[in-house]
């Protein structure tokens, strides 16, 4: 398979590129780096993010997206940093999912808004004892006086905290699995921050719905599925995450090399040992080998060929070999390394954070065993 950019993806991931660079990254820096951001800079990031039409990345152009192949998307994410990604893909991925369910009505109530990030959205799944089986489930709503009435409690829920619409997966009374859309100025819920160890200036947060009062419009009917919907864009976002490790352990890789030319021991630059070189090549192979596991992922997804197991392949590959790196390029640059002034024990943080959402590796191993197998393991 040919990677070779065409004349618009070059400029595409040029101009990403640039963005992060000069405009995003600045935002970032001008905020405490152990503290998540406050909600004016979170927006500003997506607003940024939105004139290039990452915000609806994935929505064809009749619905107010560019209609970027999933391959193009991923080029582009791979140009943000981790964090950036992480403000951007909960805000895509729900106004994504709300496309492929919501009614025309609601389309034209939500989307606009969404879409140029003038308000924020997010997905809220996980539960305290719901997470890598979203059957498990049991926030549910009830229908009462023309209302619909949320009780349970969110965990983990990324720009939870600056979301102005919560996209929430829960139980119908009939026990079906709905969305419904939670609008913070119709509907009072509480919500704490979760002080996490990596991406710290991104959002987690715990929601919780009691007595919750909804208008009977916010309920999602396009598809009674909802977790199929959610495994729809899992599938793409996979390989996305992935790409946020590649670019991570590229920086790692980068430092290494730099300081492998400059640092001297024994008389000569260290680059000039075997054993670093050594290092320098192991991590550039599995920079290599990541990158393109991700991008035939998401090139396979384009072509509309099932790609459960190389989509979860690419991203369990990817944030391993990530963490390899990191952890090769700290030996590299020796006490150096390990100090808080270089930033790899920053990046060795915020790899951890991409190892969970989407498919943790332990799950993404067995969708995987199931595409070899025809064995499911998730069902005894
Ligand atoms: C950075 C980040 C962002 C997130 N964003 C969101 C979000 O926006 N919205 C949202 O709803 N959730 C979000 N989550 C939550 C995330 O989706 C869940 O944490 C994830 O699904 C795993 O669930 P859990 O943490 O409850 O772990 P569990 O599912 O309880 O798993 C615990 C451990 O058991 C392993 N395990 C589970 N089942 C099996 C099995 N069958 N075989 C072998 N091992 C198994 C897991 O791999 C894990 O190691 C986010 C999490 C993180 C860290």
């Amino acid at each position: 398979m040919d990677f070779t950019l065409t004349h618009e993806q070059r400029m595409m991931v040029d101009t990403t590129r640039r963005l992060n660079e000069e405009v995003l990254q600045p935002i970032l820096d001008a905020h405490p780096c152990h503290r998540s951001l406050p909600k004016a800079a979170t927006k500003e990031v997506l607003q940024h993010l939105a004139q290039l039409g990452l915000t609806a990345a994935r929505l064809p152009e009749f619905a107010g997206g560019p209609g970027l192949s999933a391959l193009d998307y991923g080029l582009m994410c791979e140009q943000l940093s981790p964090t950036v990604a992480f403000i951007l893909l909960p805000h895509e991925t729900t106004i994504t999912r709300l496309h492929h369910g919501c009614s025309e009505i609601q389309r034209e109530r939500w989307m606009r808004e969404l879409i140029s990030a003038e308000r924020i959205i997010c997905t809220a799944a996980t539960e305290p004892d719901t997470g890598s089986d979203p059957r498990g489930v049991r926030a549910r709503i009830r229908r009462q006086a023309g209302r619909l009435v949320l009780n349970g409690q969110k965990m983990w829920i990324s720009n939870g905290s600056v979301a102005d619409l919560v996209n929430v997966t829960c139980l119908d009374e009939q026990g079906v699995l709905v969305r419904v859309i939670v609008d913070r100025q119709q509907s009072a819920f509480e919500v704490k921050e979760i002080p996490m160890m990596g991406l710290q200036q991104c959002h987690l947060s715990e929601l919780s719905f009691a007595d919750c009062c909804i208008p009977f419009d916010n309920l999602i009917e396009g598809t009674g599925d909802a977790a199929k919907v959610l495994t729809l864009t899992w599938l793409a976002n996979r390989p996305i995450i992935g790409l946020s490790a590649v670019s991570l352990a590229q920086r790692a890789f980068e430092a290494a090399q730099e300081y492998a030319m400059t640092r001297r021991q024994f008389g000569r630059e260290i680059g000039k040992f075997q054993l670093i070189q050594q290092q320098l090549a192991d991590i550039e192979t599995e920079i290599s080998a990541s990158r393109l596991l991700c991008y035939s992922a998401l090139a396979a997804i384009d072509r509309g060929e099932r790609a459960n197991g190389v989509s979860a392949m690419a991203k369990r590959f990817a944030v391993s070999a990530c963490e390899r790196a990191i952890a090769l390029s700290m030996q590299v640059h020796g006490s150096m390394g390990l100090s808080q002034e270089l930033g790899l024990e920053q990046m060795a943080r915020d790899v951890r954070m991409l190892s969970i959402p989407d498919g943790t590796p332990e799950i993404l191993t067995l969708i995987q065993g199931r595409e070899i197998t025809s064995y499911d393991a998730f069902r005894a």
